[in-house]
């Protein structure tokens, strides 16, 4: 029997009623989705949900008192120090300024009683600007953002107790900026006399309630923005935010919870009560969007250093107080320098971090002093950044990074990955390429190959930000943004604001949650997990990816291309780093000798700790947003008076050292020539003759004519030859050699001159270079019809001033002309021609000079052509370079980089091509054929570019945002034109910028001291067998203990700067006497591979060595060896100081 349905003609619930007589439920889902915006803030927020947020609010002073002190100037006085002031009553609507300054206040709030019935009391406080929140013994509890950007967060919510009490008291720091300084996210220089208002005192009652349904309501409108009207997910957010604001009733409080109800429907029932248990449910392990807080705070960018300081305790002190309320939260933070401020000024906060690092909550990262530029600094550089940094997170954590971390630099070298592993980390992490301005960097998951071949694995986040708001948006994009998403579907969401700090907000933890419980339901967003640390992401890459097999490579620098004015911008802060770095290693190297050779008697203990103290400054100062000119003014002042105490304490420690290695005082001959004998010392390991010049001045003055080649044109000073050709570290003043090439200077008396001698010729005229003439080879270097000399450029870049050169400035080239020539030097030891010019409102004094020594002591090397300028800059604006036409012919020019070189396109192929129109260099750029090249070297400047033939230094830009002053005023710099025979590979350049780098310290001595020149004076560590490996850094180790205890180890680093193998022999003196010899990474950890010795041929040993050590490198390899001397070696003091020097 076949059965029947009833039917039913009402509208009974499940069955399908026939008739029906209502217009139905179609809607408008454009007008839908546009209601959303009424329910929040805005025209309605007298009756929307904002009229429920808060139950009650008191500002009387009955309930608030206010007392503030304003500390004097710039001041900024520690808690202790505040407490001890007079504080003067204070209310709501005050103002206080100016800018910077500090202002501290005593609260004292009186809570009714009947507020105990609520959940929460808060204090809210509005100062317009930044402050910190302290308990009444000098703890700060957390950070405070007024204002009213997305960044605020402005409440402090008080202890349970409290409420208990009915009343507590409590303390305020504010200071006078915002989280961008003065900015509201512009670029512009700060206003220097702003004042905020306190908007807010107020004691509140907050809704709990209607705040979660704030949160939950904006999570479903992020659904909607995010996906797609064809999802199910998107569709039910949308009803469900709908059916919110239907059923929400301001005079009723109860229908607050009937929307979150709703909202439950998207979330999942009872989805709240599991708290941080949410991400333990549906797909933990399949996570692919792992959620990491941090906060990017610049170490100085639109603020000075000094508001750095209060940032890092504001912003991680917010954090801590996060992680007591949702244990999921984990916080990644980079830069031992924010550590070490916290550490000296807010030590109870630090121990508050401490015990989070030790919980495993919060997580140091980076293995980097600051977050630093990676295009400038130097190889040895870089390493410091590394090695200072994990060394401070072992000491006072007990831990090292596995990552490093380098999220916003403008640019990466290639350097770089070999460097990471040498300072035991195995990942990197960065988003900056994310800012192209040409091209899309094809990928996020990758590993990274540096110039060597090592291998780091690199996570470039597809989110494409360091400062991610955790929305549904940013989870999203992480898988849909992914390019590498067929092997490894694992992406970093960094979230937190950023920048000027801040960090995480309770609303971005809140909104994680409830993403993670719609995608514990649903499919259509990636999960989002969180709890781990970046580490285990990274490591899990690992595993997904057969141990990065599966994943693409990328060899080579990660060229920036953006911010390509930030290798010129600042030229003073360009010269501070590069000349710092190089006093540095001059220091290190003499202070080691020091120590090892001090002369009898002296008590002579290596500087370690002001040594490091130096490195500080010169590694705070890489940070990315200094070293690159892209700070305010205030940000320049400070470095460069740090770079002026580098500059003071290095060069008295190398006294110091000078005076322990010779036994008495010597002079600086290059300014006060106390007597007529000179000496050179030589810190580089090359052979070299240089020309210098010295006054002459006291009671020797005219012996020391007598002794010189060559006198000036007014004759109160000569110029001295002074030779170490021999390859030690002593160069002493003689005659002419027969090898030298006398150099004359040839002029029409007008406007036509030639610097020559037999080797080159310069041809200088109508004010520009027309000729640059190989003589030996007669080959002229200067294209038919083409001339050489200063060029200007307008340079009004899109809108990153400081930042940014755009590659429509090269279409604005105007040549300069040389003006009023005139002869200064004639030979034989130097010719010389001195130029000046006025343009626009700036002068510029240029000494184009020829010496009679060559570049290096390479056979067949040439002499360079040098470029003294001295610039009174006014200009704004507008770019000055020098260029240099060739008649060369090269696909690639070389440009030396950290540790090695690199190589970029000369021709605009493809976009990726013509993307580098200006990149970095440091000490050379080349262009170089088959048989012949010419380098331009730099001494303090570190853009170049090559456009077909023509070869370029960038020299001065003028700026005027973020600093109206940029770079106006003198400047003194100096650059060189070096020709070669044979290529670039073949070359003597890297060596002869290597010493235009180095001059010799020149030193006048006692004319009772007599130097043995020549084979006795070897340097203690000589590399031999092969030119392309170079020793460059000679120090004390790390971990000696310096006061003469312990065991004394020496360590040397070595690498290969041409880019092939190499094996040589580093050999030893024989007064060096070494116990034991390892390979070591950057942070010199021991290990039981040790080295074996090889005793020297008895002929070799004639020149002091006793054993040598054989190594071999790969191309661009970074070797660090150290050595451990014997218990025989001498004491302080008590050394053979014939290998070293003879008196
Ligand atoms: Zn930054």
């Amino acid at each position: 029997m076949a059965s029947h349905r009833h039917h039913h003609h009402g509208p009974t619930s499940g069955e399908y009623p026939v008739l029906n007589l209502k217009p139905g439920a179609k809607w408008s889902r454009g007008l839908t989705q546009g209601r959303l915006g009424t329910f929040i803030g805005g025209h309605f927020s007298d009756i929307n949900l904002t009229s429920v947020l808060y139950v009650h609010r008191s500002d009387d002073p009955e309930h608030v008192k206010l007392e503030v002190w304003s500390a004097p100037g710039l001041s900024k006085p520690t808690f202790e120090e505040a407490m001890k002031q007079t504080f003067k009553p204070a209310k709501k609507g005050i103002s206080l300024g100016p800018s910077w300054t500090n202002h501290w206040w005593k609260v004292a709030v009186k809570i009714p009683a009947y507020w105990f019935q609520y959940e929460r009391v808060q204090f809210e406080f509005d100062p317009g600007c930044e402050a910190m929140i302290f308990s009444t013994d000098g703890t700060p509890l957390h950070g405070i953002t007024g204002g009213f950007g997305g960044e605020r967060r402005v409440e402090y919510i008080l202890p349970p107790e409290a409420r208990k009490a009915g009343h507590y008291e409590f303390v305020i720091e504010s200071t006078c900026n915002g989280l961008f300084g003065m900015q509201g996210g512009g670029i512009s220089p700060p206003d220097m006399n702003r004042y905020f208002s306190l908007a807010s005192a107020d004691l509140v009652v907050p809704n709990e309630d209607a705040w979660h349904l704030l949160w939950d309501f904006k999570v479903l409108c992020q659904i909607i923005e995010t996906l797609p009207g064809s999802s199910p997910l998107e569709n039910k957010a949308l009803v469900a935010a709908n059916e919110i604001i239907n059923v929400f009733d301001h005079r009723d409080p109860s229908t607050v919870g009937k929307c979150r109800k709703i909202a439950e429907g998207v979330f999942g029932e009872g989805w709240q009560a599991k708290g941080e248990k949410i991400y333990e449910e549906g797909m933990h392990k399949e996570s692919l969007v792992w959620g990491i807080g941090h906060c990017h705070i610049d170490t100085a960018w639109l603020w000075p250093f000094s508001a750095t300081q209060q940032k890092v305790a504001r912003s991680w002190s917010t954090q801590i107080d996060l992680m007591e309320r949702y244990p999921e939260h984990r916080f990644a933070c980079s830069s031992a320098q924010q550590y070490k401020w916290l550490e000296q000024l807010y030590p109870k906060l630090f121990e508050r971090v401490k015990a989070k690092i030790l919980e495993g909550k919060f997580h140091p990262i980076g293995g980097s002093w600051v977050e630093n530029d990676a295009n400038m600094p130097s190889g040895e550089g870089l390493a410091r950044q590394f090695i200072f940094g994990q060394r401070y997170f072992q000491s006072r954590f007990g831990i090292r990074c596995k990552t490093a971390w380098l999220p916003d630099s403008f640019g990466l070298t290639g350097a770089l990955p070999q460097l990471i592993r040498l300072a035991g980390m195995d990942y990197f992490f960065t988003q900056k390429l994310s800012w192209n301005n040409i091209n899309v960097f094809p990928h996020n998951t990758f590993n990274w190959v540096g110039i060597d071949g090592t291998q780091v694995l690199c996570h470039m986040t597809p989110v494409d930000t360091y400062g991610a708001q955790a929305t549904a948006g940013d989870i999203n994009k992480g898988i849909t943004n992914h390019k590498n998403i067929e092997s490894s579907d694992k992406a970093l969401l960094v979230f937190g604001n950023g920048d000027g700090g801040g960090g995480p907000l309770p609303a971005m933890l809140e909104n994680l949650r409830r993403l993670r419980a719609t995608t514990n339901n649903a499919r259509e967003l990636p999960p989002v997990s969180m709890g781990q640390s970046v580490d285990e992401f990274f490591e899990t890459i690992v595993d997904q990816t057969k141990a990065g097999n599966a994943l693409p490579n990328w060899h080579g620098e990660l060229y920036l291309e953006f911010h390509r004015g930030t290798y010129t911008s600042h030229g003073s802060i360009k010269k501070g780093n590069r000349k710092s770095e190089i006093l540095m290693r001059d220091l290190e190297i003499l202070a080691t000798l020091a120590s090892l050779f001090g002369h009898k008697g002296s008590d002579y203990v290596y500087p370690q700790s002001r040594i490091n103290d130096s490195w500080e400054k010169v590694l705070l100062c890489h940070f990315h947003d200094v070293l690159p000119g892209s700070a305010i003014g205030m940000v320049y002042e400070d470095a460069e008076k740090l770079y002026a105490q580098v500059k003071k304490e290095g060069s008295e420690l190398i006294e110091e050292a000078f005076k322990a290695i010779f036994g008495f005082s010597s002079s600086d001959a290059r300014t006060q020539p106390a007597s007529g004998n000179i000496v050179g010392f030589n810190t580089t390991p090359f052979p070299r003759r240089d020309v210098v010049k010295v006054p002459f001045a006291g009671p020797h003055a005219a012996k020391l004519r007598s002794r010189l080649v060559q006198t000036t044109k007014d004759g109160k000073e000569g110029y001295a030859l002074m030779d170490c050709s021999a390859g030690g570290p002593l160069s002493s003043s003689s005659g002419m050699f027969a090898d030298c090439h006398p150099v004359s200077v040839y002029t029409n008396g007008s406007d036509h001159f030639v610097l020559k001698n037999d080797l080159v010729q310069l041809t200088i005229s109508q004010g520009r270079i027309t000729s640059l003439l190989d003589v030996q080879l007669e080959r002229e270097l200067i294209p038919e019809g083409e001339t050489g000399g200063l060029v200007i450029f307008d340079d009004t870049p899109n809108f990153w001033d400081a930042w940014d050169v755009e590659i429509h400035h090269l279409e604005t080239r105007q040549p300069l002309k040389f003006e009023n020539v005139t002869v200064l030097e004639e030979g034989p030891l130097r010719a010389a021609v001195l130029a000046q010019l006025v343009y626009g409102k700036s002068i510029i004094v240029l000494i184009i000079s020829l010496n009679a020594v060559n570049g290096s002591m390479r056979q067949g090397a040439r002499p360079y052509l040098n470029f003294e300028a001295h610039v009174e800059w006014h200009q704004r604006h507008e770019f000055l370079k020098f260029e240099i036409p060739l008649n060369i012919q090269s696909d690639v020019a070389t440009y030396e980089t950290p540790f090695g070189h690199v190589q970029r396109p000369t021709h605009k192929n493809t976009t990726w091509d013509l993307a580098k129109f200006e990149v970095c260099g440091h000490k050379f750029a080349d262009l170089s054929e088959f048989g012949y090249g010419v380098a331009i070297l730099s001494e303090s400047k570190y853009g170049f570019s090559c456009h077909g033939n023509v070869l370029r230094i960038s020299l001065l830009r003028a700026a005027t945002e973020p600093d109206a002053e940029q770079d106006q005023g003198s400047h003194d710099f100096s650059w060189a034109v070096l020709p070669h025979v044979g290529h670039f590979l073949e070359s003597d350049v890297p060596i002869a910028a290597y010493l235009y780098n180095s001059p010799l310290h020149v030193r006048s001595v006692p004319d009772d001291v007599k130097f043995q020149a020549g084979s006795t004076h070897r340097p203690a560590f000589l590399v031999a067998g092969a030119h392309n490996v170079i020793l460059e850094t000679i120090k004390r180790g790390d971990d000696d203990d310096v006061s003469g205890h312990g065991p004394k180890t020496v360590v040397l680093r070595l690498y290969e700067a041409y880019g092939g193998h190499a094996t040589v022999k580093l050999l030893i003196s024989a007064s060096v006497e070494v116990e034991k010899a390892i390979i070591t990474n950057l942070l010199e950890d021991d290990n039981k591979d040790e080295l074996g010795f090889t005793a020297v041929a008895e002929e070799e040993a004639t020149g002091g060595y006793s054993h040598y050590i054989k190594l071999s490198f790969r191309r661009f390899e970074v070797k660090t060896i150290k050595l451990t001397l014997g218990s025989g070696t001498k004491k302080e003091g008590e050394t053979k100081r014939e290998s070293w020097v003879s008196v």
